[in-house]
């Protein structure tokens, strides 16, 4: 069944009045795959209404970023989603988005938003929730789903929700990987056939992270091996590697126990990526 397109918000609010609970929103910039689909299905589980928002957020794009490159696919993501068949895919223009340009009033994303990718991407987390909150209201969404695979976006949306007291209930969705091992991205029709060998580097070190952690190796040991599978790879530059606190983002230290995130940032040719795994810390 091919879902209902809305493209303006008074359109969606009409729509949503005869929808039933639980409304359920799956949030995407389109150019859509299979890490958003697990999305769209962990959604749909759920029974009540899901919805797909396709959007485009320049907020949440630097001068010199990849905004007008961004692959937009309307077409091919409405075929890709009549298989799931949401009720609504609600893909606004930015002039529905933004009736008055570019907000004054933002969200402030506070200390989290500026580390890692807040602080290659400086604004990025600000534009990042300030979209999620216009299209919370929207949406009158009750649940949202996010991927793991935006580990710090997630991280900064549930910050968001307890310090806002926000009425939501989000859902964290697995990283689906290609079976070579590389995450999913939109971004990953931008390289090459060479390059995406090359780009196999992040998974690589964050599988060589995992295996120290499993043996009991302190972060600091994660950290290390991680780097030198990243720093021998061909035409990789390095944005970051680290082990943290998957709520905070804080590096962990030797002591630190439970569960960590390694996470990292990488650049091929012009295409950055981003990934992330689990570690248990604490020598467990
Ligand atoms: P994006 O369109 O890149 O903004 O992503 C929209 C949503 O899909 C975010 O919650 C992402 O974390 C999630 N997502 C993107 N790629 C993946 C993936 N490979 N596995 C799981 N979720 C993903």
């Amino acid at each position: 069944m091919t879902p209902l397109l809305i493209r303006d918000r008074e359109a969606l609010a009409v729509a949503l009045n005869d929808l039933p609970s639980p409304r359920g929103v799956v949030m995407t910039m389109g150019a859509l795959h299979a890490g958003h689909l697990d999305l769209v299905r962990a959604a749909a589980a759920r029974g009540g209404t899901v919805i797909v928002t396709v959007f485009v957020n320049p907020l949440q794009f630097g001068p010199d970023e990849d905004f007008a490159a961004y692959p937009r696919t309307l077409d091919d993501d409405l075929r890709v989603l009549g298989e799931l068949s949401p009720a609504v895919v609600y893909a606004p223009s930015a002039a529905d988005m933004y009736p008055s340009g570019a907000p004054a009033v933002r969200l402030d994303p506070g200390d989290l938003g500026n580390v890692y990718e807040g602080a290659i991407r400086p604004g990025h987390f600000a534009g990042v929730l300030t979209v999620v909150a216009k299209l919370l209201a929207r949406t009158r969404a009750e649940v949202a789903y996010f991927g793991r695979k935006d580990a710090q976006q997630l991280a900064l949306v549930r910050q968001m929700v307890r310090d806002l007291d926000l009425p939501l209930e989000i859902v964290a969705v697995p990283i689906r990987r290609d079976p070579d091992g590389l995450a999913l991205s939109s971004r990953n029709r931008y390289l090459s056939p060479e390059q995406r060998v090359q780009a196999l580097a992040l998974p690589r070190a964050l599988d060589a992270a995992v295996a120290l952690a499993a043996d009991g190796a302190p972060p600091a040991a994660m950290r290390r091996a991680a780097l030198a599978v990243l720093t021998a790879a061909p035409r990789v530059e390095v944005d970051y590697f680290d082990v943290v606190d998957a709520t905070t983002f804080r590096r962990v230290g030797a002591r630190a126990a439970g569960e960590g995130l390694a996470i990292g940032a990488i650049r091929v040719g012009g295409t950055r990526l981003i990934d992330n795994a689990s570690v248990s810390l604490g020598g467990r």
